[in-house]
């Protein structure tokens, strides 16, 4: 199972839980608590550490649960203090960590993106770099055997006059 699927498998769990949340609200610890806590809790709002419980109601036994110390010290009920099912906040750390792999995967891909991007302006750069050296090579050989034409030209020139004056000097 690679990094996508289990991703994919994460989603559909969170999904599910989602709608199961929307059908029996009445169960879920944002029912309770006015105070939406997401994670899970290290200490409430009050300053007080969290405990972990395990429910002895009817209509969720056994069902384990964070609460603040001071609401159970107090045995408080209906009150703002935390309360949070254990697998509802572990649901939390998990859809915490897709967010985050989500983010981070999008940000692998932009940088895959740009790296792409800057490797084809650097070969773009290179060429353009190797066909201007190219054609300064080619310039310069050929006005070199313009040079070269002209003086063989010269040296042919002063040769025909040589040739001409002697050749009347004779007769
Ligand atoms: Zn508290």
């Amino acid at each position: 199972m690679d990094s996508g699927e289990g991703i994919r498998v994460v989603r559909s769990i969170v999904q599910r839980r989602m709608s199961m949340e929307t059908t029996a609200s009445n169960t879920s610890s944002i029912g309770r608590d006015r105070r939406r806590f997401v994670g899970v809790p290290k200490r409430c709002w009050c300053g007080k550490h969290i405990m972990e419980l395990i429910s002895k109601s009817t209509s969720n036994p056994y069902r384990r649960y964070y609460r603040c110390a001071f609401a159970v010290e107090q045995k408080l009920s209906n009150d703002p203090h935390i309360f949070k099912w254990v697998e509802e906040a572990c649901l939390d750390e998990i859809e915490t960590l897709v967010a985050r792999t989500v983010a981070l995967e999008e940000k692998l891909q932009r940088i895959g993106q740009g790296r792409q991007e800057f490797e084809t302006r650097v070969e773009a750069a290179l060429v353009a770099k190797v066909e201007e050296e190219l054609l300064g090579k080619v310039e310069k050989l050929v006005s070199a055997s313009h040079s070269r034409m002209k003086q063989t030209m010269v040296v042919v020139c002063v040769g025909f006059a040589v040739i001409i004056g002697w050749s009347k000097f004779v007769r």
